[in-house]
């Protein structure tokens, strides 16, 4: 759902990410956990935030190059699906917080 956060759990470690979606499309049930180290499944809790819930850091987006794609990925983006990424925005702001920090002196 554009623009809408959602939150992915995992059920091994408990560890848990926010993503919003930038694009219309498609998002996966399930995905990889996010937590270093673990190597269990993120489950959606289907858009329905809760408090405690992290702040977003990551964001389902539409790709535009469909030659860099691997065959199931292909098949993917064909059905509608968006891909995750680390959301740039928080990354944008992140860069912009280290760049004032260093013109401070930190
Ligand atoms: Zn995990």
């Amino acid at each position: 759902m554009l623009n809408a956060t959602n939150c992915y759990v995992c059920k091994t470690c408990n560890g848990k990410i926010s993503t919003r979606d930038i694009d219309e499309g498609t998002t996966p049930f399930g995905i990889a956990c996010k937590m270093e180290g673990c190597k269990g499944i993120m489950y959606s809790r289907f858009y329905r935030p809760m408090e405690g819930d992290p702040p977003v850091t990551f964001e389902w987006y539409r790709r535009r190059w469909q030659w860099f794609m691997s065959r199931m990925e292909r098949d993917h983006h064909d059905k509608g699906g968006l891909f995750l990424r680390p959301a740039q925005v928080d990354m944008a702001a992140k860069a912009i917080e280290a760049a004032e920090g260093f013109r401070r002196g930190k």
